[in-house]
């Protein structure tokens, strides 16, 4: 990564945002909004190609590129589209089976709220809820453990999410926890997909907006072979208005001289190599393994798997997990719903002739829909293409 003159209009003169202290507001000044899309605007038109397309790989960045109305702003040569982004949205339906089947059995299955009503091939952890499984909310995976801990009974917790909440999961693993806890690992590792989805000849990405929010503990270093291997310019992205944009006009001015490379748009949380200790205990209690992303692709060491040292908490390991039983009913709705292509960047959520439809959120048809993170989701209440 080199470093470059500051960004016109940017919130501090740079691409810095907010840090302790400082009002948000000043990241969403609307002057200083009009003069980055400005900049974006010159920047697309001196990049010769007939669109500019920029993948940014987080839920958090959709909802405020929707809720700011950020697109509306944009020049009309850039698609901004939103990847694998999501870890509910990602998560496959036979990990989704392998929860509702522990459940089915009797076990205490604690998990995050959006987890809850993400289809299953037959059921979501709400319907075996409804059936009379104990299933139960959770806000962090010291909160399972306190549920272990006031009970005799298995707790299992459904672990999702990518590098940011994996780093917690692994602190509570090596922390001694009750016997009677067990992890049930959906965690998830997102620059092999990234890498993924960049080769993707349909998806064709000129560049990426990466999650700052990841980025704090893996750092931008680690983005440093990704650009290598993808020929593929990143730039790490915070999530105030004012952010995002700066981040854009950082990468298309990258995409535009050709540098390909790694850039830190949000210097204020990200460091080169993150957060040293959170990665150590990531990788001592988990690996990577490969496996499949909700309609995306098949992802090589994308999965986050507990090393075998932590088999005694590892639920895969330690219970028969019945998800053969789980026959599927009638799924031509989820055989139809296109969240696989969203989430690569084929397609936008109002191409499903289900949008707003037969799916909504609330009935669901695919993940994408379900989480607060789930572009379909996100278009459905900021009102369909949300140019605000
Ligand atoms: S888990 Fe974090 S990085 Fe991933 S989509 Fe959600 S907010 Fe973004
Ligand atoms: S609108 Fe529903 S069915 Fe269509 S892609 Fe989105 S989540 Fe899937």
């Amino acid at each position: 990564m080199s470093d470059r003159e500051p960004v016109p209009g940017g919130p501090t003169g740079g691409v810095a945002g907010p840090s302790d202290g400082e009002n948000v507001l000043e990241f969403r000044d609307p002057e200083k909004a009009d003069a980055l899309a400005q900049r974006a605007e010159e920047l697309v038109a001196d990049i010769d190609a007939d669109e500019v397309s920029i993948m940014h790989v987080c839920g958090s960045h959709e909802q405020s590129i929707a809720k700011f109305g950020l697109r509306s702003m944009l020049p009309d040569g850039l698609d901004l589209r939103m990847g694998p982004g999501c870890p509910v949205c990602v998560t496959d339906m036979p990990e989704v089976d392998e929860a509702v089947a522990l459940a089915n059995a009797g076990l205490t299955i604690t998990t995050y709220g959006d987890m809850l009503h993400v289809p299953g091939t037959a059921a979501s952890l709400s319907d075996a809820r409804a059936a009379g499984a104990d299933v139960r909310v959770v806000y962090s995976a010291a909160e399972a453990v306190d549920i272990a801990e006031g009970t005799d009974d298995d707790v299992v917790f459904f672990a999702t999410g990518f590098e940011t909440t994996a780093a917690p999961t692994a602190a509570i693993v090596r922390d001694d926890p009750p016997e009677n806890f067990w992890v049930l690992s959906a965690h998830k590792y997102v620059p092999p997909a990234m890498e993924v989805v960049a080769a993707m000849p349909e998806t064709d990405v000129d560049g990426f907006l990466a999650a700052g929010n990841a980025a704090t503990i893996t750092g931008w270093g680690l983005f440093e072979e990704l650009v290598d291997e993808t020929d593929t310019p990143i730039t790490v992205g915070g999530f105030e208005p004012l952010d995002i944009l700066a981040g854009l006009v950082v990468l298309l001015r990258d995409i535009r001289d050709g540098e390909v490379t790694v850039r830190n748009a949000y210097p204020r949380c990200v460091t080169e190599r993150g957060n040293e200790p959170a990665q150590n205990q990531l990788w001592d209690v988990f690996t990577t393994e490969s496996g499949e992303w909700r309609g995306i692709a098949h992802i090589p060491d994308a999965n986050l798997v507990l090393q075998d040292e932590y088999a005694h908490v590892n639920a895969r390991e330690q219970f028969e997990i019945d998800t053969a039983s789980l026959a599927a009913s009638d799924s031509s709705l989820v055989d139809d719903c296109i969240c696989g292509d969203i989430m690569a960047g084929r397609a936008d959520p109002t191409d499903c002739d289900m949008f707003g439809e037969e799916c909504t959120p609330e009935d669901p048809v695919g993940a994408c829909m379900v989480s607060s993170e789930g572009t379909c989701k996100i278009w459905h209440e900021y009102g369909g293409r949300p140019d605000l």
